[in-house]
């Protein structure tokens, strides 16, 4: 399982609510190292996802979110 792969579940599972990156690694327990925003944004565009500044639904701050139409 990647890194990537993780994030597109969890983006899908909290759809259409928005997360943005410090959540998703947090949530998933990514380090630094594994580039979240990177991988959020290869998702972007692909399957409906969508990466736009946005409230992300568990911080609560405006921020760049990833969600899945
Ligand atoms: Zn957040």
């Amino acid at each position: 399982m990647t890194a990537l792969q993780d994030i597109e579940k969890l983006v899908a599972r909290l759809s259409p609510e928005p997360v943005c990156d410090d959540c998703i690694a947090q949530t998933l327990g990514l380090s630094p190292l594994e580039h979240t925003d990177q991988s959020a944004r290869e998702l972007a565009g692909t399957n409906g996802f969508e990466r736009r500044k946005d409230v992300c639904s568990l911080c609560g701050d405006t921020r760049l979110v990833t969600l899945q139409r």
